[in-house]
């Protein structure tokens, strides 16, 4: 049973102490919750409310209940034990699991400190609102970090490095991972599209934090902005801590770098040696890139020098960077061959390769107009911020060599995505460009038909996605016109533009004013008979 929330407040040290220990069970069904959770029964001692507040006083085992959402494990009903009694006995409703069972708080209400749903319970431990169990484990765990954080910070950086060198580190599942079931497993895998093959290969791991990094690492990771793992990294990186080799495939976009890179890190941070890894690229943008966000992850992290051994960029300092016990060396194929060819390097001392092959399957590129070349620049930056791929924008002020790359780029797949105003919206075939995307509509339907028709080049088939709002109202009319022949389900919001509807009754109007005039078989008597009476009238 739960205090309700405005005895909470109010009670006393003594009345809390009051509170009997009570180990207790969840409902059958396997919940990952089972036995893992304890609840401190304390009697209700107030009136006041409808009860339907609580203070959360269980305790929780670290990273149950979070990941027990994750996972999908239906919300099991506390146990018959479990259900709260109010001073007549009566059942109460059963304290929420999970954090999705909790609803939205309504405005003046408390909010859950974690999610931001009805903070229905005050969590014991620091008073805070909370809606669920899952949400106070997490924000337990949550000041724990931070205490933790506080602590850490009070120590020396040196004192620090010194731990983090001397601490040896081996991966081993995490307990709330061990306590998973086979069938729990599989379906996370299934859910999650993981499939792997090999022997004895570990579970994969549902949080970051189930990996046992050092603080920094944990800390890079969250300044990366990397809450939770992908699919790819949730499997390949125990399998990379363990130092096993691994064939992995996943889309681009899909996290596969920092993949590979966390066990990289991981493996070369307490060796000695130099250079401990090699990452081989197959192109210098993705070396870039890869040296990027291994750098932001190694941040803060002891001895950890990078070099990046690419084309196109002055042999000279890479050479020099290299002699200067870097750990991780990520490169090209030929500029890696050109500078083992005709210096004295040795890499006897690497002990992992990372060959990140990045054969994507062909995807044809998609071509986005805008109506400005700011915004041209801007939606490409932001679409290779948060997506990955490989953008650019084409625009009347990029010169005539930038405009022959962009194409020759997209012809060869070097770009996934091209942002333009409406320079490529006529004149050249880009046969390969299977989606046009209007992001801005443009400002008639002549050049409108012109941008759609980049897409399915030569009699091939294409997709066009148009975004369009009441700056085109003059435009509704014609453009259902023309995309409604072709199957298009339109939105509602379009169709039922009063815009539309006028522009329709216009066009219906002109048109019956067209055919009155128009001299026809059936109209010509009554032409005739209204002329004579003209005349005569005259
Ligand atoms: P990649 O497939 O490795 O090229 O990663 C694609 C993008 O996703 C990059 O911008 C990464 O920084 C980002 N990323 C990788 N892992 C995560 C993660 N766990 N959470 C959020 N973003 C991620």
């Amino acid at each position: 049973m739960f205090l309700p929330r405005s005895v909470k407040v109010k009670r006393t040290p003594d009345e809390d102490r009051s509170c009997t220990a009570k180990k207790h069970k969840l409902s059958s069904g396997g919940s990952l919750l089972e036995e893992t959770t304890e609840f401190q029964d304390c009697k209700s001692v107030g009136t006041e409310t409808s009860a339907s507040t609580y203070s959360l006083s269980e305790t929780v085992q670290e990273h149950t209940e979070p990941a027990a959402a994750d996972l999908g494990v239906a919300n099991t009903p506390l146990g018959k034990d479990n259900q709260n009694t109010d001073e007549d006995g009566s059942l109460e409703e059963p304290i929420k699991s999970f954090s999705k069972s909790q609803r939205w708080a309504e405005p003046g209400e408390p909010v859950c400190v974690v999610c931001g749903r009805y903070g229905e319970y005050i969590c014991d431990k620091t008073d805070e609102d909370v809606c669920s169990l899952e949400c106070k484990a997490k924000h337990l765990l949550q000041t724990q970090a931070k205490e933790k954080q506080l602590r850490s910070d009070q120590c020396t950086d040196s004192q620090a490095e010194a731990h983090l060198l001397n601490t040896p580190y081996f991966y081993k599942d995490h307990s709330f991972i061990l306590g998973l079931q086979d069938e729990q497993v599989e379906n996370l895998k299934l859910q999650l599209g993981i499939a792997v093959q090999g022997q004895q290969v570990p579970r994969p791991i549902v949080e970051f934090e189930h990996c046992g990094f050092p603080e920094t690492l944990n800390n890079n990771l969250m300044n990366s902005g990397y809450e939770v793992p992908t699919p790819i990294q949730m499997q390949m990186i125990p399998v990379g801590l363990l130092g096993r080799d691994i064939l992995a495939s996943a889309d681009t976009g899909s996290g596969k770098t920092a993949a590979f890179l966390l066990p990289v890190i991981m493996k070369v941070l307490k060796e000695t040696e130099t250079p401990s890894a090699l990452i081989l690229a197959p192109t210098r943008e993705l070396a870039i890139q890869i040296e990027r966000q291994a750098k932001e992850l190694m941040a803060g992290l002891p001895n950890m020098r990078t070099v990046l051994l690419v084309g196109g960029l002055p042999l000279p300092p890479q050479l020099h960077r290299l002699k200067q016990s870097v750990k991780v060396i990520i490169a090209t194929p030929g500029r890696l061959l050109e500078i083992l060819k005709q210096s004295s390097v040795q890499l006897h001392s690497i002990k992992i390769v990372v060959v990140d092959e990045d054969k994507k399957l062909f995807k044809p590129p998609v071509l986005v107009f805008v109506d400005c070349k700011l915004g041209a620049d801007l939606l490409s930056d932001a679409v290779h911020k948060i997506t990955g791929l490989q953008c650019t924008a084409m625009h009347s002020e990029k010169s005539q060599v930038e405009r022959t790359d962009i194409l020759q780029g997209l012809l060869q797949e070097k770009y996934e995505v091209i942002v333009s105003t409406g320079v490529l919206g006529r004149g050249l075939d880009l046969v390969n460009v299977k989606l046009v995307v209007n992001f801005d509509m443009p400002s008639t339907m002549d050049e409108y038909v012109h941008q759609v028709g980049r897409a399915g080049r030569l009699g091939h088939s294409g997709t066009a996605i148009t975004f369009i709002n009441n700056n085109s109202k003059k435009l509704f009319w014609d453009v259902v016109k023309r995309v409604k022949p072709t199957g298009t389900i339109l939105p509602p919001q379009l169709l039922n533009s009063p815009y539309l509807h006028d522009q329709k009754r216009r066009e219906q109007q002109r048109l019956k004013q067209l055919q009155s005039s128009l001299v026809t078989g059936d109209n010509i008597m009554d032409i005739i008979k209204k002329h004579n009476k003209n005349n005569s009238q005259r």
